[in-house]
């Protein structure tokens, strides 16, 4: 494809990759969902003949499209997969769990490169049914929405924000008066996750997707909807790109506040935030309330993230202008006290959490009330608890067992790198072995195992050794193999 790479100061766009858990190379991703069959391995053999594939294109039945697309894909074949999106017979595609280690890149390039444009009422009697190209890793869309119905919404994933996106333009909710057939061009829309880490293949990238916006002379609607930013800051081109308020997860980092607060007005519909390492001067000054404000008016924001980011004694300025609703918060180096602890106990936002991170905040515990508190409160919800290296003494801990005991939905428990004896260790198992939802607990290693605690450096292996069977034989005695117990070196 002959396509001037653009230039883009300071930005280096990449493709966000996301890869499964637990997905086996060369899974193969079937509609309706079946694992690998027959079919799969004739479709594999299929595409390994270009020429004969790209006859199948044309012969086949259209449902058997789509085990062809997921062999070519998978299998890094660009120009069956480009003549497939050209042709393809269904309203959408997406590349959800669809895996491709070796040229993931060259292969939605190919996909943008199958991408066409033609007006409704082209000479040609044929006209693309491809509205919706979804270029995601998300391992819960199918390759296809099956629908019965050729009608809005046809799609699972379309976009319900932008002004640009089908449902808007084709005024599907409120004015069916309007036909795809009244539109010199059907709108269609494109759908991707983007990374700004610097890398030059995906710099290529996103020059293709502006490319193909130009090309499509306002039909296409790119689809942002996560969006991760490191070390950059020249988000201008980012917003002139994109629709930010498509947008439902962003992540910055090493990155200014200023800068954070520079695009966040536009995002109104974020589900998810994750900072990292933003640098700013006060709590006092402009751009921290700037964000406060920003963040207040986020009430559809399910999960926040911030990590190296300053918030010793000021944690009461965050969570009371956060959404109730909020379910994931993770709190990682932010330089946390006993004074935010206690701020976090009182905080009517943080009633409702399933997950709680709170690792890396060395505090000096005055007492262990605030997180008893804390875990009471969270009982009815709390899935995942986080506190490794937090300067957890025996004292703190035996204190919240009691409150550990009680939350019923837990299933992972990290205490890592914390300063516990082997009697406390025990009594944290002993303590939890109901607790039938738990199945992953990361352990701190005992203090008697280290020379000094606790440089790795110093671990005496065989001591450790002993603690481990130990805890092998606890849980066998207390009939819970099925509960894993490790420590962070495994
Ligand atoms: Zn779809
Ligand atoms: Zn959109």
């Amino acid at each position: 494809m002959a396509v001037e790479v653009m230039e883009f100061e300071g930005i280096l766009p990449a493709v966000y990759l996301r890869t499964g858990e637990n997905r086996p190379s060369g899974f193969i991703n079937m509609d309706p969902q079946e694992p690998g069959t027959l079919l799969d391995l004739a479709m594999q053999t299929v595409v390994k003949n270009e020429s004969i594939a790209l006859c199948a294109v044309e012969e086949l039945p259209r449902e058997l499209l789509i085990p062809l697309f997921n062999a070519a894909f998978t299998g890094g074949h660009k120009n069956i997969v480009k003549a497939l999106v050209r042709m393809w017979p269904f309203s959408c595609l997406h590349v959800g769990a669809l895996d491709n280690a070796e040229s993931f890149c060259e292969i939605l390039e190919a996909m943008l490169d199958g991408l066409q444009f033609f007006p409704v009422h082209n000479s040609s009697s044929w006209v693309p049914k491809l509205r919706i190209l979804d270029l995601r890793q998300n391992a819960d869309c199918k390759t296809t929405c099956f629908s019965f119905m050729n009608k809005f919404p046809f799609c699972n994933h379309a976009c319900t924000y932008s002004q640009n996106s089908i449902l808007k333009l084709q005024g599907a909710n409120n004015d069916h008066s309007t036909s795809e057939s009244q539109l010199s061009r059907p709108p269609m829309e494109l759908l991707v996750d983007i990374y700004f880490d610097g890398s030059r293949g995906a710099r290529r990238f996103l020059s293709y997707l502006r490319y193909k916006v130009d090309q499509s002379l306002g039909s296409l609607h790119l689809c942002c909807r996560d969006l991760q930013i490191e070390k950059s800051h020249d988000y201008r081109n980012i917003q002139k790109l994109l629709d930010m308020v498509c947008i439902d997860h962003l992540g910055m980092d090493q990155a200014y506040l200023s800068e954070v607060c520079i695009i966040f007005p536009h995002m109104a519909n974020l589900s998810s935030i994750n900072l990292s390492k933003i640098i700013f001067r006060s709590y006092k000054r402009k751009n921290f309330k700037m964000f406060l404000s920003h963040l207040s008016q986020l009430t559809d924001l399910q999960e926040l993230s911030l990590s190296w980011f300053p918030l010793k004694n000021q944690l009461h300025k965050l969570l009371r202008v956060l959404s109730p609703n909020l379910a994931y918060l993770h709190l990682n180096f932010c330089d946390l006290t006993n004074k935010d602890f206690i701020y976090l106990s009182e905080s009517l936002q943080a009633k409702n959490l399933k997950l709680l991170n709170l690792s890396k905040n060395q505090i000096s515990w005055e007492d262990s009330l605030p997180l008893r508190i804390l875990l009471d409160n969270l009982s009815g919800t709390l899935q995942q608890l986080e506190m490794n290296s937090c300067l957890i003494t025996d004292l703190i801990l035996s204190d919240f067992i009691p409150s550990l005991r009680h939350c019923s939905h837990l299933r992972v428990l990290s205490l890592a790198c914390n300063p516990i004896t082997m009697p406390v260790l025990r009594s944290l198992l002993q303590n939890l072995t109901h607790l039938t939802e738990l199945k992953h607990v990361t352990y701190p290693i005992p203090v008697h195992c280290y020379e000094q605690w606790h440089f790795r450096d110093s671990l005496d292996e065989e001591r450790l050794a002993e603690v481990k069977l130990e805890i092998r034989s606890m849980l066998w005695a207390a009939q819970r193999t099925d509960m894993k117990w490790s420590t962070s070196y495994e």
